[in-house]
């Protein structure tokens, strides 16, 4: 039997993974219950992805805590909700990782603080192609680098509303994001900085997004098997019920099969 290192989803979780695990060379499986996003018309109609929801589950109703159904907006495509995402990539601050007081309670400290995430998120600003400019945002937490590119720029009417409120003593900075877009050579710029970005899927592939910057990228490596359509619909674990051996996997195309990973 073939084994594998599996990995569940191709979300920014899942697909940050495998990029990430690709060059290990361990023989990687990875399960993605949803299929490539079609590159079509209908991703930049605000119609369609507004109204009718054409990009989020239709089959799938989740349940609230009274028991009543409701259409979660959630993606199952190769990117996951990456393919929406408005791009934004702000870092937490170091205080969100400090025990913080709540109207509904106490979130508790994490073991873990931002210094020790720090060089995670400067090599993640890296494969998201980050664009903006350190120092403008007085709430940004310490980085080791600037951003690997330079801020988007504001369009003229949104740098004069900059620039009128920045003379009032505010701080407006440019917002963090990831694009794959060359301000300085259009012919080398995915991005076209077309009206519809969030909430939307990006026709051109302008968005840095799981699917565009971790998934296809890996898809010639011998080592990483993609498969489509491949639902997980159980995990099962070894004697001790702390490690993950094998999943159980439902195909769209109506086949169950059980895939060891170990
Ligand atoms: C409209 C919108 C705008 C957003 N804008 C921003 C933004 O600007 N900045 C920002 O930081 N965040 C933004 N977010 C949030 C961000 O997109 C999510 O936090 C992020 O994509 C979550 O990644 P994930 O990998 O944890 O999960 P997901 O993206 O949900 O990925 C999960 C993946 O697993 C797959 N999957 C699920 N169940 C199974 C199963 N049983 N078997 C196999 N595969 C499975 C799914 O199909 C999916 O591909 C936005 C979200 C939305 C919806
Ligand atoms: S072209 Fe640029 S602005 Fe338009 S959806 Fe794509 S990434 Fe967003």
């Amino acid at each position: 039997m073939t084994t594998y290192d599996i990995i569940i989803g191709t979300g920014a979780g899942g697909g940050t993974l495998a990029h990430q695990l690709a060059p290990t060379g361990k023989r990687i499986l990875i399960l993605e219950r949803g299929d490539f996003l079609p590159q079509e018309k209908e991703n930049w109609n605000p119609e369609s992805v507004y109204q009718k929801s054409r990009y989020y589950t239709h089959e799938e109703k989740w349940m609230d805590k009274a028991g009543e159904e409701f259409s979660p907006q959630t993606c199952y495509w190769v990117g996951g909700n990456a393919k929406v995402y408005g791009s934004a990539l702000l870092r937490l601050r170091e205080r969100d990782f400090e025990t913080g007081q709540h109207k509904s309670g106490i979130s508790p400290a994490w073991p873990l603080k931002y210094r020790d995430f720090e060089p995670y998120y400067a090599q993640a600003e890296k494969l998201f192609d980050v664009h903006g400019q350190r120092g403008e945002d007085p709430t940004e937490p310490p980085a080791s680098g600037d951003y690997p590119y330079p801020p988007a720029l504001h369009e003229p009417a949104m740098q004069k509303i900059a620039n009128n409120i920045k003379a009032e003593g505010y701080h407006p900075f440019h917002l963090p994001v990831g694009l794959k877009l060359s301000e300085i050579d259009k012919t080398l710029s995915q991005c076209i900085r077309c009206d519809t970005c969030d909430g939307y899927p990006c026709l051109v592939h302008g968005k840095a997004d799981s699917d565009v910057n971790c998934i296809r990228p890996t898809r010639h490596l011998d080592n990483v098997t993609l498969l489509t359509g491949a639902k997980v619909t159980r995990l099962h674990t070894d004697a001790s019920g702390r490690e993950v051996n094998a999943v159980s996997v439902e195909m769209s195309v109506e086949m169950s099969v059980e895939i060891g990973n170990r």
